[in-house]
C-alpha cells in the first residue's frame, strides 16, 4: 500500500494522466476473454493485487507480494492523505445519491478532505463529453470511477487523453462500501482472505462471478514456476 501511494504520489507531481488498475481474480480472468480490457490493463501505469486469490497466484508464480491493495483501501487511504496535502479528488459513480454520501462519509472520517466533485455512473454515451467537461472543471488530482468492471477501464481508457486528472482510479463497488449501503467484512475474515465469502453472502446474486475463481487458482498453478 505505502509503495503504491507513493508512486500515486509522483503521478501527481508529475501530472499528465495516469491510470492504476486494481486486479481481482475476477477482472484477471475476464481480461483472458476481453481483449480491449487485456490492452488497457497492459498499459496501466500501476497494477495492484486487490484480493487473496492474486495474492495466492502471484506465490504460485515465484513472486512475493506483501499485501492486497483494494480499490476501497485506495479510496480511504488517498482520502486521508488528500486531507493531510490537499489533493483533489473526485468521486464518479454508482447509483443516484451514493457517491455524494460516499464523499460524505469520507468528510466525517477525514476532516480536510478535499472533494473536488461527486457524480453518479448511470448516463448515456452522448453524456460522456459532458461529464468529461465537468469532472475537468472541477480540477481533481485524484479521480476515482466506480462503475465496475470492464466499464470503468473502458471508460478511463476511452477519455485518457481528454481527462486532465493525474491519477484515475477504477473502484468498483466501493462507493457503495464507503456510503454504509454495503457492508465491509469484518477485520479477521479480510485478514484470512475471506473477503470473498463475505461478498457473496452478501450479495448472493454475484456468486456466478465467483465461479471464476477455481479457474484462476487452476491458471495460475498451471503457469507456476517449478
Ligand atoms: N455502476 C455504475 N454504472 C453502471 C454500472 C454499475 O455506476 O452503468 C456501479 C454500481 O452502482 C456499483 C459499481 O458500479 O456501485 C459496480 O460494483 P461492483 O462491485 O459490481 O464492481 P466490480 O466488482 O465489477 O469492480
Amino acid at each position: 500500500m505505502e509503495e503504491a501511494v507513493s508512486l500515486i504520489e509522483s503521478f501527481i507531481a508529475e501530472g499528465g494522466p495516469h491510470h492504476v488498475f486494481t486486479a481481482d481474480a475476477s477482472g484477471i480472468m475476464r481480461a483472458h476473454e476481453d481483449s480491449e480490457l487485456r490492452d488497457i490493463i497492459r498499459q496501466a501505469d500501476l497494477v495492484t493485487p486487490d484480493g487473496a486469490g492474486v495474492i495466492l497466484a502471484t506465490e504460485l508464480q515465484g513472486m512475493r507480494l506483501p499485501e492486497r491493495v483494494s480499490g476501497c483501501d485506495l479510496v480511504e487511504r488517498l482520502a486521508r492523505l488528500s486531507a493531510e496535502r490537499g489533493y483533489r479528488i473526485y468521486l464518479f459513480g454508482a447509483a443516484e445519491g451514493v457517491a455524494d454520501a460516499a464523499a460524505a462519509a469520507l468528510v466525517e472520517k477525514y476532516p480536510g478532505v478535499h472533494i473536488a466533485g461527486t457524480r453518479n455512473g448511470f448516463f448515456s454515451e452522448d453524456e460522456e463529453v459532458k461529464i468529461v467537461q465537468a469532472i475537468n472543471r472541477a480540477k481533481p488530482d485524484i479521480l476515482f470511477v466506480a462503475l465496475g468492471i470492464p466499464k470503468q477501464e473502458k471508460f478511463i481508457r476511452k477519455h485518457f487523453e481528454l481527462l486532465r486528472a493525474p491519477v484515475m482510479i477504477g473502484v468498483g463497488g466501493s462507493f457503495d462500501v464507503i456510503s454504509g449501503q454495503l457492508k465491509r467484512a469484518p477485520q479477521w475474515m479480510r485478514q484470512a482472505g475471506l473477503e470473498w465469502l463475505f461478498r457473496i453472502l452478501q450479495q448472493p446474486e454475484r456468486l456466478p462471478r465467483f465461479a471464476a475463481l477455481p479457474q484462476f487458482v487452476w491458471t495460475a498453478w498451471r503457469g507456476r514456476k517449478k
